[in-house]
């Protein structure tokens, strides 16, 4: 019989919350995929990781990484057995929906007397839930001078009055409830004289000059993000849950790389993998469809034993892997969409286990053989770590199916399953997390890296 567990009874409370103290930490504030690779940098140095171009020779114990672009890294601790016999990998996604500034958005609106910014998307949003919240733009510029970083808080997209919305609401689709091309930043208000005449965008121009030397043209080139202006809360009278902005897939690359500083194997050589633009794809050179991770691989054959073509394949075939993105739960207020609660996952209770995605028709995934799912159920109740088997069951099928990088590891020739931690709201400006799910993760992830067989 499947029984399904409740992580709060299997785990110690202490236990928790002290880990998630430092989660919320984090989540609070790496809110870019740039500000994720640089708080895992500087911690993982703490804990003695080098640049993995720093070491000569390679020896078990060593702790190595390489940054990728600042946008996607790897961190490894080497094992005592020989590299191709496979590596233990976890791979994440460091990047999260949200609001982009199209690369010439500054504009103003004569009419309402206000500059604007105008914005594209990143991902898969729903534009009414970003108006009417705090909004911060976080990232860098990159001006014929140099790198400007950048931060502006206190940004807003306002909404429509209830008074005037009437007629919106009679003729719109809800999915149009606001339009994409409606997400305006707003900002600013005072005018500036330009010959004459009065611009709000020169008031804006002014301000970016002289605090960040940036031009308008300069946005051509940038790398800049509206996020959620929200600091991390726990939610509920028993303070169970956390809502935060980017816990797709923050909370599993922060689990995984803790179960990775925290393990306390000396056999196997244990790999996090930090990817970007999951959530639009995978393409571009920082993602799971990119070159980057057999380079490092053949770094760490290289400075261990011997980089050879066949060497390299042997370790890609050789290597068990899970893919840590976080999964969908079963949601009070919409019931409605799952019509099939036995393979739909609930909030704390550990662990989402996807043996493959789809329940319709598994089409273009990947699905994990029965002989590896085996080994991963045994290895996580042996330390009785809480985790559930789930699937993405929604009524509209193929619409709730949401791919993750575990297909472009897979084709590597490696074991390969999905498993993260539940979410509700995902990809809303504030999901919502059970703490119980975090640590179960950080559990699981550590047993997985600690397995002898
Ligand atoms: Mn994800
Ligand atoms: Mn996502």
């Amino acid at each position: 019989m499947v029984e399904r567990k409740i992580a709060w009874e299997l785990l110690n409370r202490d236990d928790i919350e002290k880990f998630v103290k430092g989660y919320i930490n984090f989540i609070g504030s790496a809110k870019t995929e740039r500000e994720v690779i640089e708080f895992l940098i500087s911690e993982a140095k703490t804990y003695g990781f080098v640049d993995i171009d720093n070491v000569e020779k390679l020896k078990p114990g060593d702790k190595v990484y390489k940054v990728f672009k600042n946008k996607t890294a790897i961190f490894a601790v080497v094992g005592s057995e020989k590299i191709n016999k496979g590596l233990r990998l976890i791979a994440a996604h460091a990047d999260a929906p949200r609001l982009d500034p199209k690369i010439v958005p500054l504009t103003e609106d004569k009419d309402s007397q206000i500059a604007l910014l105008n914005m594209g998307f990143y991902g898969g949003i729903i534009p009414y839930q970003w108006v009417n919240i705090p909004l911060e733009l976080r990232g860098i510029v990159a001006t014929k001078e140099g790198i400007k970083k950048i931060k502006i808080k206190n940004l807003i997209i306002t909404d429509l009055l209830p008074h005037l919305s009437r007629k919106k609401f009679e003729e719109r689709k809800a999915s149009d409830t606001v339009k994409g091309e409606e997400l305006k930043v707003l900002l600013a208000n005072i005018p500036s004289k330009e010959k004459e005449k009065k611009s709000w965008k020169k008031t804006v121009l002014d301000i970016l000059f002289k605090e960040y030397g940036i031009k308008e043209e300069d946005f051509i080139s940038a790398d800049i993000e509206i996020v959620p202006a929200l600091d991390p809360i726990e939610v509920g009278v028993d303070k169970s849950m956390i809502a935060a902005y980017g816990q797709d897939d923050r909370v599993c690359v922060y689990t995984a790389f803790k179960a990775l500083l925290d393990n306390r194997d000396e056999k196997n050589t244990k790999v996090l993998w930090i990817v970007d633009k999951e959530e639009i794809g995978s393409e571009t050179n920082t993602s799971a469809q990119s070159e980057f991770f057999k380079y490092f691989v053949a770094k760490l054959l290289e400075k261990k034993e011997a980089y050879t073509e066949l060497n390299l394949r042997e370790t890609l075939i050789n290597t068990r892997a899970i893919s840590a993105d976080v999964g969908s739960v079963v949601n009070p207020n919409f019931k409605g969409v799952i019509y099939d609660l036995n393979n739909a996952a609930r909030l704390g209770s550990g662990l989402i286990l996807e043996k493959y995605l789809n329940a319709a028709g598994k089409g273009g995934e990947n699905e994990a053989h029965a002989e590896f799912v085996a080994w991963i159920r045994k290895i996580l109740d042996e330390s009785n770590v809480p985790w559930q088997p789930a699937l993405l069951v929604s009524k509209a099928e193929r619409i709730g199916g949401g791919g993750t990088i575990s297909r472009y590891m897979a084709r590597m020739g490696m074991d390969v399953i999905d498993m993260g931690v539940g979410l509700l709201g995902m990809h809303s400006p504030f999901e919502i997390a059970s703490k119980a799910d975090i640590y179960s993760a950080y559990i699981g992830y550590r047993v997985f890296y600690e397995a002898k067989t």
